[in-house]
């Protein structure tokens, strides 16, 4: 281990070892311009280019977003792949070489080894109250709740014991890594990615002499499971990082710590504390 504050590296990598790769691009023109660049350094240098399957390192050129979508198109091989990010707009907080940087990027991937971090993933779970289906997400920065119109009304369980009856906006179900995107808007806390956590906050509860609920983030361990049912419109607007859909006959929402984690390629050090200040104080 290279980095203390790291405490997630889970195996270093030696050099060569990442035999094929992927890049996914925002879609603009600068960012494709980098892909092509990428591939033609990486590809010879003897790496295989894979635009699907099951690549050992898949580099996600253009922010935050386009990692997240690039996540979400590999989610099926999450064990073997590591992600790496390269940011051609602002500093992004998975995205974290710049463009200017491409080059030093695609000699480490091939001459230096690397260290694997690994940082938990919030698991989401719905069931339906007339199909015996249930629907799984995983999701690297959150989930979102309302309501499919209007105000959510729903009960708030916690290891299936009724903790709160909760009416407002809606509610977010973070992992430690997207602490610090739409669960920082909510007042929610910065969690470092060694604690596998779920962090629920509140988005604009109703609290007064009538309706009460706990106003403070919660912060839930790995064996802690938090199930969320609907009162009485059974239509969840549910949002899995950019991805959002209606689901209709619901009977639970369940979120935890996902059994998956998330692989990122650390060819230097990137102290999360470093990179929060960097995002976020300057
Ligand atoms: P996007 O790529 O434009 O991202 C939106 C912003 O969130 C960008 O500035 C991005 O850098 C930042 N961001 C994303 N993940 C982050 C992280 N883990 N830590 C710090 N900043 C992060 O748009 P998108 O592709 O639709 O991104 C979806 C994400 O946008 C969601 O997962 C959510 O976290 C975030 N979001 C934030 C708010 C808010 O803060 N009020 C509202 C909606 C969505």
């Amino acid at each position: 281990m290279n980095d203390s504050s790291e405490t997630t590296v889970t195996d270093g990598i030696p050099a060569g070892s990442l035999r094929s790769f992927a890049v996914e691009t925002r879609g603009d023109a600068f960012s494709n311009e980098l892909k092509d660049r990428i591939i033609g350094e990486l590809t010879a240098k003897n790496m295989v280019y894979l635009d699907k399957g099951r690549p050992d390192l898949v580099i996600s050129v253009g922010g935050d977003g386009t990692l997240l979508q690039a996540f979400h198109k590999y989610f099926y091989c999450l064990g073997q792949t590591a992600f790496v990010g390269v940011h051609t707009g602002h500093l992004g907080f998975y995205a974290d070489w710049t463009a200017d940087e491409v080059d030093d990027l695609t000699a480490s991937v091939t001459s230096k080894q690397c260290n694997i971090v690994a940082y938990p993933l919030l698991n989401v779970r719905i069931s339906y109250k007339h199909q015996d289906r249930v629907r799984s997400y995983l999701a690297l920065n959150e989930c979102t709740i309302r309501s499919g119109e209007g105000l959510l009304v729903a009960d708030v369980l916690i290891r299936g014991e009724k903790f709160e009856s909760f009416r407002g906006d809606g509610l977010c179900f973070s992992t430690p890594t997207g602490s610090t995107a739409y669960n920082k808007g909510l007042s929610g806390a910065i969690i470092h990615p060694s604690l596998p956590t779920v962090q629920l906050t509140e988005i604009a509860s109703i609290n007064n002499r009538v309706f009460r609920t706990i106003g403070s983030p919660l912060i839930l361990p790995r064996h802690h499971h938090c199930q969320v049912r609907p009162v009485n419109d059974d239509r969840f607007n549910v949002t899995v990082d950019h991805l959002s859909t209606l689901h209709a006959d619901v009977k639970q929402m369940e979120c935890c710590v996902a059994t998956e984690k998330i692989r990122f390629a650390r060819f230097r050090p990137l102290p999360f504390w470093r990179r929060v200040r960097d995002a976020f104080i300057g």
